[in-house]
């Protein structure tokens, strides 16, 4: 089956581990063989703090990130949420077939709540997955590679979908989410690894950050390594994430480490995290910034194209 791929992420820092094998693996994977779209969620940024911050740098190191791993411009549409205005002309017509209790139940907001820097929760934190519901269906996506935490806006995407068909006739898809091998990877506090809770890996960190970064990780006095990810959260996600590098099970990287202890587990973890990202970080080395830049001047443009005939189809069959 041909697929229409879309997904994305905020310009909020640099990816991160979390990111790679929560879903950038499988994009790389999937824009070979279907039609993708790639999103910076540059006016999702607001959603949990007052100001955009570096925006712009922010951008380019996202994009500078995306060409690190292998996506390919020439087969990916990379574009920017600020620069495709029809998705907010289409955010309104959706907001009209949610309600409020739906919108308020949705357990990721309310936990992005909690963490939130925002002087006071605003609309935009209830609405966000609406326009999210936009971005998916502007170019009639029908796959979304994410981590868990976007299943439930995945969920409202298709309630969105479901309810204008209903009401309007056949326009959308039924889009489905797709989880990559690690849907919600640890961060080295052992909470979910996240850009702005300083607990992340991030893929362009040099060797010797990583180190330091995986030194400072949480782990417990219990000399014996073993994978419990229920008693022991902090061992058992440096293992995971060690066995993710490596491809190996976290299992038996735990037995080979035995009596090593934290440190043991903490080198053994360095090195496979710095000999998986190496190549990545050679290439990100080598891109230029202004080339990226114009990567997503033409991906707006296309973005723009498609979202107008949607829209157009939209607004045709609501009889304006
Ligand atoms: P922020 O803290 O700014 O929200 P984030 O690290 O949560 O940043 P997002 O841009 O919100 O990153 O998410 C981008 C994509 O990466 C989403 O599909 C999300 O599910 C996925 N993702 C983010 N963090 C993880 C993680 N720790 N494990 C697996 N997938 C993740
Ligand atoms: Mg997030």
């Amino acid at each position: 089956m041909n697929h229409v791929v879309l997904t994305g992420d905020r310009p909020t820092g640099p990816l991160h581990l979390g990111h790679y094998f929560g879903s950038l693996a499988n994009r790389v994977e999937l824009q070979h063989r279907h039609r993708m779209y790639v999103l910076v969620a540059d006016y999702q940024v607001i959603t949990d703090r007052d100001l955009p911050g570096e925006i712009q740098r922010n951008i380019t190191e996202l994009l500078l990130d995306y060409l690190a791993i292998g996506l390919d411009p020439g087969k990916v549409t990379i574009f920017q949420h600020s620069a495709v205005p029809e998705l907010n002309q289409l955010l309104l017509p959706f907001l009209s077939l949610v309600s409020m209790a739906e919108l308020q139940r949705n357990p990721t907001v309310k936990d992005e709540i909690l963490h939130s820097s925002q002087s006071a929760v605003s609309g935009l934190m209830f609405t966000y997955p609406v326009h999210q519901a936009a971005d998916i269906l502007f170019c009639k996506g029908t796959l979304v590679p994410v981590g868990r935490d976007q299943l439930p806006h995945v969920e409202v995407t298709r309630l969105v979908a479901r309810r204008f068909n209903e009401r309007y006739g056949m326009v959308f898809p039924i889009p489905e989410a797709m989880m990559g091998a690690q849907p919600s990877l640890s961060g080295l506090d052992g909470g979910k690894m996240s850009k702005s809770r300083g607990n992340a890996i991030p893929l362009k960190a040099t060797e010797d950050e990583t180190a330091a970064l995986i030194r400072r990780a949480v782990t417990d006095s219990d000399r014996h390594i073993t994978f419990d990810e229920e008693l022991r959260p902090g061992v058992a996600g440096l293992l995971t994430l060690a066995g993710l590098c490596l491809d190996r099970p976290p299992r038996e990287l735990a037995e080979e480490i035995g009596d090593g202890g934290a440190a043991r587990l903490k080198s053994v973890t360095t090195d496979a995290v710095n000999d998986f990202l190496r190549p990545i970080r050679k290439r990100r080395a080598d891109l230029d910034e202004g080339a990226v830049r114009s990567v997503l001047r033409e991906g707006n443009a296309v973005a723009r194209e498609r979202a107008a005939l949607t829209l157009e189809e939209v607004r045709r069959a609501m009889g304006f």
